[in-house]
């Protein structure tokens, strides 16, 4: 199963109370391709990067497979930038800026040979690049969508027609929390999920995923690691591990869902042990099996 991927891909400056990584290649396109490359070598971008993002960028994303036909390089632009702090806990972070850049003027051009993908993952991105990109593809089997505060707050009209179109939505609790205007998260996925995703899986940072679907509600923890260096593309890294794993499954029903959460959290759990990208660029597939399997021996409870 082919996944297009859309969003964006970016140079972060990024503050924890462990260090500064200043320039870090990062984007939610670039964290969600890197993690589906474990699952599958059919993975296509679209987006948009200007001069400073040079071949050896490029290189990485081609080291495991991914094919960037669809990246634009504008040559006298500059690729997004986004800076954040994270708080003492981790868990929340400031925005202290972002640059659109060549996103500003952005008008996706899906290529011919992506328009048949049977996954779309919608990174987050502008939403009405969002509606763009799904404009161009033929029959999409599986619209996943992720958003943030940024868009929520900055184009709520948009993001709603946008989900209108989307099959499973991925945010996090506290954009749930905006989005719906209900501090309650069951009551904010009721309220979401009647704007077009019949699946929603909120994410709780430290605290793990919720998967909403008509057949109830699942919990998956998060894992309990005692290093957690950068946070930044946690979300994107679960999007990656859930939309591949759900690309190699015949189906999509509930216990398809409930595995892909699992896998989506594993490859989250690697991402923060590093700075940016650093732990996602060479994983290999034996440690992927042994954390998924730590996921499961997590909750156990034998009989
Ligand atoms: P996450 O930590 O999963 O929320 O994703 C962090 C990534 O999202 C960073 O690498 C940023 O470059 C990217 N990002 C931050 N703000 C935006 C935005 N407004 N639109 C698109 N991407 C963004």
């Amino acid at each position: 199963m082919s996944i297009l991927v859309v969003g964006s891909l970016a140079f972060d400056d990024i503050e924890t109370p462990f260090g500064n990584s200043p320039d870090t290649l990062g984007g939610s396109s670039t964290y969600i391709a890197l993690s589906a490359s474990y699952f599958t070598d059919d993975i296509n971008m679209v987006g948009v990067v200007g001069a400073d993002f040079t071949d050896e960028h490029f290189d990485l994303l081609h080291s495991r497979n991914i094919d960037t036909k669809g990246i634009q390089r504008i040559d006298n632009g500059k690729t997004f930038r986004w800076a954040g702090r994270y708080h003492y806990d981790m868990n929340s972070r400031d925005t202290l800026d972002t640059q659109l850049n060549v996103f500003a003027d952005f008008d996706p051009h899906v290529p011919e040979q992506y328009r048949k993908s049977e996954f779309v993952c919608l990174g987050n991105i502008d939403p009405e690049l969002q509606v763009k990109v799904l404009d161009q593809i033929t029959a999409p089997k599986m619209v996943i969508c992720d958003t943030m505060n940024f868009w929520i707050e900055g184009k709520p009209e948009e993001l709603k027609k946008t989900l209108e179109r989307v099959d499973i939505f991925i945010i996090n609790d506290s954009e749930a929390r905006i989005l719906s205007g209900d501090p309650n998260l069951v009551k904010s996925a009721r309220i979401i999920r009647a704007m077009g995703p019949k699946i929603l899986i909120i994410k709780k940072g430290e605290h793990g995923a919720l998967l909403f679907t008509d057949n109830g509600i699942f919990a998956a923890p998060a894992y309990p690691l005692e290093s957690i260096y950068d946070p930044t593309g946690a979300g994107d890294t679960f999007a990656g591990g859930f939309i591949g794993h759900l690309s190699r499954c015949k189906s999509v029903t509930d216990l398809d869902l409930r595995k892909s959460v699992l896998y989506g959290s594993a490859m989250a759990s690697f991402c923060v042990e590093k700075f940016g990208t650093e732990r996602l660029n060479a994983l290999d597939l034996l440690e992927i099996e042994d954390r998924y399997q730590s996921f499961l021996d997590l909750s156990r409870i034998e009989a």
